[in-house]
């Protein structure tokens, strides 16, 4: 056995993957299962999209870019935030990565040393407490209850943050939970801020494009703008345009903060693919319909999964505010079952009626799962009839 280093030893293999392996296990054993596990879109990338990346290849666009992005790239991304969100960036304050995971890591590789406190609203998404433990740095967890719409109040933020707070993490429409801050709790949230200076902010903001409803999408720099000069807006293209395998996120923030993160990137994977950041700016720049399209699916699908959730004994659900995930508390279910953990439950629930759920342990919510409804609504129908089925196998 081969020694292995201290910062690897410190995080934890995905608990997704579990239920995941254990879904291609039985499929492969020919298995009927449907899969609510799903982090990424099920829609194809849009045509204009991929012809974007074709041309770029025809062109012979295949060699190393500048690390943090070809110029036009980060000029389309500099007009996305002015258009979208109403930010003033300049070149040297954005970084184009390979992925918002990416962006993130080099985010905390940049800003952390050991010792260092990183506040992570739960329920979570997944990597951020990983990704700070790679770092070097502590997480301190803070739990928003069902009842509080999975969101933090400014009294609980206040109470986590000590001396050693370096960042903490915002993310809002939240994966896994759909819930987004709306813009008196995002100024409940900067008020505290506003008195830790030392605090620098992540906000989140990859599923801006995927927000049901009629309230626009607002982050936590336009309700303070007086924090932008501490703040690291986060973003990418893989949901809101069903991009996950292409790999592009970016972030904009503060130049020396940014110029950091570079170095990180620049020692790591360099510039990230060249044909994939054609697809993106195309993206940015084109017509924004395919993102109503999908948005307008998404909300349809969540109407139908919450109600036929809630509908079932054991489940309560809240509607999420965008995203394509809700995530029911099913300690009902599990007291009905008689299955102590939500892991043991979504285990049981692949065996004995086919159905891959995420359980909310895994977003440091137990007795949650996380439901994907990126999938079709005869998919979906199926799985809810499952788990009627399961219920009365159960009752
Ligand atoms: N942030 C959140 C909240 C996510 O859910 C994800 C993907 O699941 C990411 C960031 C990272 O996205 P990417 O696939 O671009 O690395």
């Amino acid at each position: 056995e081969i020694e292995l280093s201290d910062r690897v030893q410190r995080i934890q293999p995905s608990p997704t993957l579990a239920v995941s392996a254990l879904a291609a296990q039985l499929r492969a054993e020919g298995r009927d299962i449907v899969g609510l596990g799903a982090g990424e879109p099920d829609f194809d990338t849009p045509e204009h999209i991929k012809q974007a990346a074709v041309d770029a290849l025809a062109r012979g666009e295949t060699k190393y870019t500048p690390v943090d992005g070809t110029v036009s790239l980060k000029a389309a991304i500099i007009r996305k935030f002015d258009r979208d969100n109403g930010l003033t960036f300049t070149p040297d304050q954005i970084l184009v990565s390979s992925g918002g995971k990416q962006s993130i890591f080099n985010l905390c590789q940049a800003l952390l040393n050991p010792g260092d406190e990183v506040v992570i609203p739960a329920p979570y998404w997944v990597s951020y407490p990983d990704i700070a433990l790679l770092a070097g740095a502590r997480p301190v967890v803070v739990s928003a209850e069902q009842e509080a719409g999975f969101r933090i109040t400014g009294a609980q933020l206040e109470a986590a943050i000590t001396p050693n707070t370096r960042l903490v993490f915002l993310n809002s429409p939240s994966n896994p939970t759909g819930a987004a801050y709306s813009a008196e709790q995002l100024t409940e949230l900067a008020e505290v801020l506003r008195r830790h200076p030392r605090v620098v902010i992540a906000t989140d903001d990859m599923y801006e494009h995927i927000l049901f409803g009629s309230k626009p999408f607002v982050n936590i720099v336009n309700v303070a703008p007086d924090l932008l000069d501490r703040t690291v807006v986060l973003n990418g293209v893989s949901k809101a345009y069903a991009m996950t395998g292409w790999r592009i996120g970016y972030a904009g923030g503060p130049k020396n903060l940014i110029a950091a993160m570079k170095k990180i990137q620049s020692q790591s994977t360099s510039n990230p693919t060249s044909i994939a950041q054609a697809g993106a700016e195309a993206a940015l720049d084109g017509d924004q319909d395919c993102v109503v399209a999908m948005c307008s699916a998404f909300a349809e699908r969540a109407r139908r999964v919450v109600d036929g959730l809630n509908a079932i004994n054991g489940i309560e659900c809240l509607m999420p505010d965008g995203t394509f995930y809700c995530f029911p508390r099913v300690t009902g279910l599990m007291q009905a079952a008689d299955i102590d953990t939500d892991v043991a439950l979504t285990k049981q629930l692949l065996d004995e009626v086919g159905v891959a759920l995420v359980p909310g342990s895994a977003f440091g919510a137990p007795g949650h799962v996380r439901v994907s409804f990126a999938t079709s609504v005869d998919q979906l129908d199926k799985a809810l009839e499952r788990l009627r089925q399961f219920v009365a196998n159960h009752s």
